[in-house]
């Protein structure tokens, strides 16, 4: 084994208190350059462009991609990152159910510096390669270790047949957790396809089918796969795998498929991975009437399906998608904002049950893949915003007064506070079926619900009036008293304190 130190140039990103997600960022990516991740920011600027503001509120990044491995079997993850990060991120992929271990290689400014770092990485990745256990092992930079160059692509390619993925995923370059999804989902999709050039790759594990299959780029519900390959039937097409994949030699099942179903649109490296291949890239998905007709269409052309065949599968499948719609109908204003990368789809989905779509906020990028649904959308005068910050939800919210808003957390406790019902994007519409007819009842069953809460709200309202609002909110013991003087003094407090740190900035 190779024990030549690599010298990292930064010690500076240890420099200072504070430095990481909340503060720091231009300091962070000034380092990083620096220390020669210059080509990888480069190219997540290019696969995850920001704008029209900095970066949308979410949670850490590296929860998106650090979850894609956690479900992956026979995978390993480790991470590298300051103990507060990795305590977050650990704590929340228990939350979602993860059981499973998180690695960690714990590291001090001596070890960061010195490059000791990358040596204990490496030591920590030899250990755990044992293919009797894993496939495949990930390992993470987190923002510090990225911002100081720990070079993780000096990590051998493959330690006893394990293979070894290094990503570096800092929330200074990767806007949002979905992307970071798609940082490891197109590292491995790389990796297997370079494997698949080479020579004879694994089956997948239930044998290879005797139809072309399309591939479904995005996390989607369980039954929705199942239902998308009831609608690909009579194409005479199969349901490939689903990208994320759940164990690595579904990587090499993924790119042996007919057509690319980008049914999220921000996969942006996977994408590549995909064309480098040679596969068609489909956008869009089979969500409503218009939806899956266009999909079916666009599906069945790309794998060179006839016009009669197409036309089969739609007459068998629309009917049905009409009447589920046409019973389960939505009546009431809605907006709606999320960071998932589906949030159009559900907004079609929507607007065909008649439900008056004003609003649909997306924290991921707009890309080519989502054009068709964004197009759609516009033409029934919904306004779609790309990159959308908590302050553009919340202002939706405010000019649309919609009967129903669908949000992030803060969306939801603002829609509370101003007696809007209102859903959690992520747990209650995510984690439904959304494509063909069990997607049109299903969503209508939750959102019906939701609307009919109205009066609840008011009734709550009119009764704790007043209480835990403004000064009066949280526990008290006594009737709580407004101090309107303390705030003015805190507030010249932080003035006092920014002022200070705009000054030592400029030393
Ligand atoms: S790794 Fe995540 S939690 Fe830690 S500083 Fe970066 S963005 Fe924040």
């Amino acid at each position: 084994m190779a024990t030549s130190l690599p010298v990292f140039e930064n010690p500076a990103a240890l420099a200072g208190d504070g430095l990481g997600c909340h503060s720091g960022k231009e300091q962070l990516t000034a380092a990083a350059r620096a220390a020669g991740k210059s080509d990888t920011l480069d190219r997540y600027a290019q696969d995850y462009p920001k704008g029209p503001h900095d970066q949308p509120q979410s949670m850490c990044p590296a929860f998106g991609s650090l979850r894609v491995g956690l479900r992956m079997r026979r995978t390993a993850t480790i991470l590298s990152g300051s103990a507060c990060c990795v305590y977050g991120l650990t704590f929340t992929s228990h939350f979602y159910g993860a059981r499973r271990t998180v690695g960690y290689v714990p590291f001090n400014s001596e070890t960061l510096v010195t490059g000791q770092l990358f040596e204990d990485i490496r030591d920590a990745v030899y250990q755990m390669a044992d293919p009797a256990l894993y496939d495949a092992i990930v390992i993470t930079n987190l923002c510090v270790p990225t911002a100081s160059g720990v070079p993780l692509q000096l990590l051998p390619k493959e330690i006893n047949g394990v293979r070894i993925i290094g990503i570096d995923v800092p929330g200074f370059g990767v806007p949002t957790h979905a992307e970071a999804k798609d940082v490891l989902a197109g590292a491995m999709l790389k990796y297997a396809r370079t494997e698949a050039e080479l020579g004879p790759v694994a089956a997948p594990r239930g044998g290879k089918g005797d139809k072309p299959t399309v591939t479904l780029l995005g996390e989607m519900f369980p039954a929705d796969p199942v239902g998308i390959g009831m609608m690909l039937e009579p194409l005479g097409l199969a349901a490939g795998p689903v990208v994320p994949t759940r164990e690595w030699r579904e990587l090499y099942a993924a790119l042996d498929c007919a057509v690319v179903a980008a049914i999220h649109p921000f996969y942006t490296a996977s994408i590549r991975e995909f064309d480098a291949a040679g596969r068609t890239i489909v956008g869009s998905a089979p969500v409503g009437l218009d939806g899956t007709a266009g999909w079916l269409e666009r599906i069945g052309a790309a794998a060179n399906v006839s016009a009669d065949r197409i036309d089969a599968a739609k007459a068998r499948i629309l009917p049905a998608i009409k009447g589920a719609l046409a019973k389960m109908p939505i009546k009431g204003r809605i907006t709606m904002s999320g960071y998932e990368g589906s949030e159009l789809l559900v907004a079609r989905l929507l607007v065909e049950s008649g439900a008056d779509v004003r609003y649909v906020g997306s924290a991921c990028p707009r890309t080519k893949w989502s054009d068709a649904d964004r197009e759609w959308l516009e033409a029934k005068g919904v306004h779609v915003q790309f990159r959308a910050s908590l302050e553009q939800d919340l202002a939706a919210m405010h000019e649309f007064q919609p009967d129903l808003a669908i949000g992030t957390t803060p969306v939801v406790q603002k829609a509370k506070e101003l007696t809007i019902p209102a859903l959690y994007f992520t747990n209650l519409i995510s984690a439904r079926p959304l494509m063909g007819p069990a997607g049109a009842g299903s969503l209508a069953q939750v959102v019906n619900a939701a609307l009919g809460n109205k009066a609840r709200f008011d009734t709550m309202k009119e009764f704790f009036a007043g209480v835990g609002e403004g000064h009066a909110a949280g526990v008290w013991e006594k009737t709580p008293e407004d101090k309107p003087e303390f705030r003015e003094h805190y507030k010249r407090h932080l003035a006092k304190l920014a002022k200070q740190r705009k000054a030592e900035e400029m030393v």
